[in-house]
């Protein structure tokens, strides 16, 4: 499909902010933002939230809002149970009048905030990753991540599936959706059709290609009856599903095609299997690493296609679809992270927009342990109706101690209420702690955050003073009405003989190479610091998260031939310094367990492949010339290396608290400085902005 050109140009953005007809309405620009579970979702006054949740992304800018993905039947969805243990679906599903009503809240909500803003219900049955016994596939085949064996499907029950598809259309239609959009990707029911893996069936619905394809393809027609022809139907394929004997390209083309014949008005491409071994969305996945493919597909059809996947700066859409991979760019976590993002990229501030860096840890982390979505560099996601900065009767003078994430994310919300905010710290630049992230091979990313703040505390007009180590004396000659202390943490020094022996070093010194790092090394310590440091020293060439080809030959992925599943036959290629690496830690439980729930495993996977030796329920012994002894399980071992690495953890760094409290001046702590363990950034900037919105 050719994009019209917008002859009344904009300014900074002329593809994304060029209008999409679709002949029966139009999308105010290029841009989706793309479907997420919530959380809201279950809760008793999910409607509520998810209205404001959603009203303020459309108030925002974004053109079409996909939401999170809603059953069309029990057997589809997630059975939360009740305090008495009884199956108490509460919004996602949506198969009854009573439901419908509880939708007409956020479709109210998102009009009235944008009357030109769309709104499409995306409808998810989850086949066999549903999460109860009733749960139906293709074959009974249990997903490598399902909880459970599904149901094989009879004819009866395929038939019921089909119209319970229609029927959950045509009420989000009477709900007041501008449209829906159907999965057919991700290892949800009708993706288990199209693939053999999945569908082992010999009747009219397995078997043959046009076979497999014939259930989503009776879905989108029976849903394009229900619905009408005005009314948005959009068809979520995995272009690329990331399966080992997935689907291949001549498949996703044939299915694209015989979509659009189907009645789909636009195909949005998706990248991958829940169960697949490849990061898509993670922070090392390069920035629009997967466009190429949407690229094809378009090639294949005439209805409008979205691409998605790490595309998180308006700059990146814009490049998007200046090279014809799309017509329309979804952005999911970025409308997390900024609801404001269109508004600020129409306006030329850009800079001033508060990135995804893609970590996962408050959006989908949260999602895969039943805990609402929020975002790590934003905390106000969907808790829009509890967190607000509301602005501040009584402005007071507020030194903020720290500028790592606490302090940033406290200075710039009593900021932005009115109060009179001074920010120090001792270092020659704000970060903190992620100065030394973003050093991390696929952890770039980070940097945003850190223009983001430096920028946001430039239009709030903090004083941020540098350079400064403060003290007692300088806050009580300030002239300040509350101080907070966010000065964060100290590396823990365990307590092992010949800890200082010239070949121990912190992991501070190894991240930021101020001292050589030998070639056989222990790591002390397996946590997030462990894992990165050992990331950092075993990591050879340039960063995949910058450069796809690299990403393509370190995960086995041929975007060129897109051979089944884009990975079929393909060996990943592992690029490894010269180095022989201990990484360990002294629990019994796996190494690396304690990480992300959506991103650990490729931590692991990358670590493994690099040839790490992974140690738990390690005792440390003591450290001389000859090495680090250990007892490894009781054994005894002597690692014959020249440099250890300890990663063992931090302590909170309270000093000046006390002075203060000494002095009889009003201070807290916030952050890493209240409490170190298991205080990550996330935990810092919700807990400092919550703070903050309070004072
Ligand atoms: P800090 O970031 O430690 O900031 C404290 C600041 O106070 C420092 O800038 C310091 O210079 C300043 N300061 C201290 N004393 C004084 C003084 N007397 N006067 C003036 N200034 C002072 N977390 C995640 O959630 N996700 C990740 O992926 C992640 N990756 C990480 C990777 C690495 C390599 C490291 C080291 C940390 C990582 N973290 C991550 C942890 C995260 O960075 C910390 O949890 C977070 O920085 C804590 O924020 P904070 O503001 O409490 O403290
Ligand atoms: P951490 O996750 O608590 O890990 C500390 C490690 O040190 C553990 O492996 C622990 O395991 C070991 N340890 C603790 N006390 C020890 C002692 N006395 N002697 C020897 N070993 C000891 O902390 P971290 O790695 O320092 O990370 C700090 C924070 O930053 C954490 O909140 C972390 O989540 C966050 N972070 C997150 C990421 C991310 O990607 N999400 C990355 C980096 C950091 P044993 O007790 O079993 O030995
Ligand atoms: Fe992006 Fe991380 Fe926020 Fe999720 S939690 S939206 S990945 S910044």
């Amino acid at each position: 499909m050719e994009t019209a050109l917008n002859l009344d140009q904009h300014p900074h953005y002329p593809l994304l902010f060029t209008p999409l007809d679709l002949g029966f309405t139009t999308l105010r620009n290029r841009s989706i933002m793309g479907s997420m579970h919530t959380g809201l979702e279950e809760m008793p006054d999910g409607f509520d939230r998810m209205a404001a949740f959603y009203a303020e992304r459309a108030a925002g800018g974004v053109g079409m809002i996909i939401t999170g993905g809603i059953s069309p039947n029990e057997e589809g969805g997630i059975v939360v149970k009740d305090e008495h243990g009884n199956p108490a679906f509460a919004a996602s599903k949506l198969n009854n009048q009573e439901e419908a009503a509880g939708h007409r809240k956020v479709t109210d909500a998102v009009h009235s905030a944008a009357p030109d803003a769309k709104i499409c219900m995306q409808i998810l049955h989850m086949g066999p990753l549903a999460y109860n016994d009733q749960l139906v596939a293709p074959s009974a085949i249990r997903s490598r991540i399902g909880a459970y064996t599904p149901n094989e499907l009879d004819e009866q029950g395929i038939e019921k599936q089909i119209a319970d598809h229609a029927h959950c259309a045509r009420l989000a239609q009477q709900a007041g959706y501008d449209g829906v959009e159907i999965i057919g990707s991700a290892g949800y029911l009708l993706s288990t059709f199209l693939v053999e893996k999945t569908n082992q069936r010999s009747d009219q619905w397995g078997g043959s290609y046009e076979n497999r394809m014939r259930f989503p393809l009776a879905v989108v027609r029976r849903v394009r009856e229900a619905v009408g022809d005005d009314f948005i139907v959009i068809f979520r394929i995995a272009a690329m599903d990331m399966l080992q004997g997935g689907m291949s390209w001549e498949e996703v083309a044939q299915l694209s095609r015989e979509l659009e014949r189907a009645g789909v008005s636009i195909i949005s491409t998706h990248f991958t299997w829940h169960e697949s071994q490849v990061p898509t969305i993670a922070t090392m996945v390069p920035r629009a690493a997967f466009t190429g493919v949407t690229h094809r597909v378009r090639q294949e059809v005439s209805i409008p296609v979205i691409t998605s996947n790490r595309i998180n700066m308006p700059e990146v859409a814009e490049s998007v679809l200046s090279a014809g991979d799309a017509d329309l760019v979804s952005m999911a976590r970025p409308m997390l992270a900024d609801s404001e993002f269109m508004v600020k990229a129409d306006q030329g501030r850009a800079d001033e927009i508060n990135t995804c860096i893609a970590c996962n840890q408050a959006c989908l982390d949260h999602t895969f342990n039943f805990k609402t979505t929020s975002c790590l560099v934003n905390p106000r996601a969907c808790h829009e109706t509890l967190l607000n900065y509301e602005s501040t009767t009584e402005p007071k003078a507020i030194a903020v101690v720290g500028a790592g994430p606490a302090g940033l994310a406290y200075a710039t919300v009593a900021a932005e209420r009115g109060h009179r905010v001074t920010l120090f710290d001792a270092a020659a630049e704000i970060g903190g702690q992620f100065n030394l992230a973003k050093q991390v091979p696929g952890k770039e990313e980070f940097h945003e955050t850190l223009r983001y703040y430096r920028r946001r505390l430039e239009v709030l007009g903090v004083d941020v003073r540098l350079d400064t180590r403060v003290d007692a004396e300088l806050i009580a000659g300030g002239g300040f009405d509350h101080t907070i202390v966010a000065t964060g943490i100290t590396p823990r020094q365990p307590d092992i003989p010949g800890i200082d022996h010239p070949m121990v070093m912190g992991y501070i010194d190894a991240i930021n190479g101020t001292r050589p790092v030998g070639k056989k090394v222990a790591v002390i310590g397996a946590g997030g610091i462990g894992f990165d440091v050992t990331d950092t020293i075993t990591h050879a060439g340039p960063s995949a998260a910058l450069d796809i080809d690299v990403f393509a030959r370190e995960w086995g992925v041929d975007f060129e031939n897109h051979p089944r599943g884009g990975v079929t036959g393909v060996e990943p290629e592992v690029a490894r310094a010269d180095r022989e690496v201990w990484l360990m830690q002294r629990k019994e439980t796996k190494v690396g367990r304690g990480l992300g729930k959506t991103t650990g495993w490729t931590h692991r996977l990358t670590l493994g492949r690099r040839g790490v030796n992974m140690l738990n329920s390690v005792e440390y012994l003591g450290i001389d010339d000859s090495g680090l002894h250990v007892l490894v399980s009781g054994q005894p071992r002597t690692l014959e290396v020249d440099t250890v690495i300890i990663c063992a953890g931090q302590e909170s760094l309270q000093v000046l608290h006390k002075e203060l409290q000494e002095r009889g001046l009003s201070s807290e702590l916030v952050g890493g400085a209240e409490e170190a363990r298991e205080l990550d950034a996330k935990e810092a900037i919700n807990q400092a902005s919550w703070r903050a919105a309070l004072i």
